[in-house]
């Protein structure tokens, strides 16, 4: 017999934390923190309800903060066992979580120190997809899960021929850039992300066409064109769309500006890598097409350079960080470039309540940044469809693949309101037996 426990990830989005028992092996799938407003502080800060000494492996889906953010926090409160991804994940979190914790020491009771985040990518090692590993008990194989890049999702397999899938986070395929969602078969057990559970996303050309004419008009109207965006996936396939346009001619050039360090250092991994990308986005790179880059892309490492932005006249476009304008340099061009009625503000991605962008997406008319009063005269546009989550109809088609053996599917990781509808989706149209994965409670599994 086997035993999950859900300690995060369950009943809301973030947080991600499974604890998965047998052979007499702790192991554990992400170590995420839990985002948002309100309570996520204080449950961050609280100390882990297992033993971190006791936990054998921590097996990591993908580099997003809520799957990686408490992996330093697991290291401080005792955690020696060895932690596994892919090679992309793993280089990609350690740059997120060095940020993180740069971020952290400004708290009076910082979670971690830049020394914790050191000190686990020392028992960090790199997996490939589609080469199992025996762990002694157990086999792991990582399938591609198509969301930013190196996420994986894992399966564990036994020696009585059992076996169970972790998702982690699902991709929105088909992506610019990455390749499509694996499917996995022959599945015994199931435990799935259900961020979009209740809803469908635009498709790709309907997001495809509104993004160019925001831009298109904002260059016409001759002002500022700020998106602001996640450093990881979301920047790369807005640069990817961006350079797709430029190079065709759709748009006319002008400046664009890559004002975030972390977003170019990301960049920067994603350029590095070989076979990870979609057909398509291979043969650009075959054929010489450096698919993030263009004639007028400026990346604006240092705060000099930044702040000269300001002084560029006429259309340009600025991709800066925080995606939900909670922080980061995108707050100085808000601040700037808001009251301008020729600016355009491209809302491309989910706003969360309580964050500035969710107050410029709901249209207030004046914001407050650092102290100031700003009014909003900027024209707004948002854009759903760059979602890097797979829709309702796509979580569906995912779990159809195994539909026929599936004796458990556990539906964690989104609003519960998400997740109750997929569940629900799952039993009505596929039969499978799906409930909805409650926090802390322990679950005996057939592996
Ligand atoms: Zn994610």
């Amino acid at each position: 017999m086997a035993r999950l426990t859900c300690y995060g990830g369950a009943g809301a989005t973030t947080g991600a934390n499974f604890l998965l028992e047998f052979g007499g092996k702790k192991i554990l799938v992400d170590c995420g923190m839990l985002q948002g407003a309100g309570e996520a502080k204080t449950e961050n800060a609280k100390k882990f309800s297992y033993d971190p000494k006791e936990v054998d492996f921590l097996f990591v889906t993908h580099a997003h903060i809520d799957h990686v953010g408490l992996i330093p926090k697991l290291y401080k409160e005792g955690f020696r066992g060895e932690i596994y991804s892919t090679a992309e994940t793993k280089n990609i979190a350690k740059l997120l979580l060095l940020d993180a914790a740069k971020i952290n020491a400004d708290k009076e009771t910082p979670l971690y120190g830049p020394e914790d985040v050191s000190a686990c990518f020392a028992a960090w090692h790199e997996l490939h997809y589609h080469e199992p590993k025996d762990f002694g008990g157990f086999t792991l194989e990582l399938f591609n899960a198509g969301h930013v890049l190196g996420s994986a999702m894992l399966k564990f397999s036994t020696p009585r021929g059992k076996s169970m899938l972790f998702s982690g986070d699902i991709g929105n395929s088909p992506s610019p850039i990455l390749p499509d969602v694996e499917k996995v078969i022959g599945l015994d057990y199931l435990l799935m992300e259900s961020v979009y559970g209740d809803r469908n996303h635009e498709s790709k050309s309907e997001r495809d066409l509104k993004f160019e004419k925001a831009v298109s008009d904002g260059i016409k109207r001759g002002g500022t064109i700020l998106i602001p965006a996640f450093s990881l996936e979301r920047t790369q396939i807005i640069l990817y769309e961006l350079d797709n346009l430029f190079e065709s001619g759709r748009l006319p050039a002008v400046p664009v500006f890559l004002d975030s360090p972390l977003a170019i250092r990301i960049t920067e991994i994603y350029e590095k890598v070989k076979n990870l990308y979609n057909a398509v986005s291979e043969k650009d790179k075959r054929e010489g097409d450096d698919i993030f880059k263009f004639p007028k892309l400026k990346e604006t490492a240092t705060v000099r350079d930044s702040r000269e932005i300001a002084k560029v006249p006429g259309a340009k476009i600025i991709i800066a960080g925080s995606g939900m304008s909670s922080g980061g340099r995108i707050l100085a061009h808000e601040e700037m470039f808001l009251p301008d009625p020729n600016s355009t503000i491209i809302l491309a991605g989910y706003q969360a309540a309580g964050t500035l962008g969710r107050q410029i997406e709901e249209g207030v008319k004046e914001v407050v940044i650092d102290g100031s009063r700003v009014a909003v005269k900027a024209k707004m546009e948002i854009i759903h469809g760059f979602s890097a989550h797979a829709d309702s109809d796509a979580l569906v088609r995912f779990v159809e693949a195994s539909a026929g053996t599936l004796k458990k599917v556990f539906v964690a990781m989104g609003e519960p309101k998400s997740a109750i509808f997929l569940a629900q989706r799952l039993r009505d149209e596929l039969e499978v037996d799906a409930v909805v994965a409650e926090k802390g409670k322990v679950y005996e599994l057939d592996l």
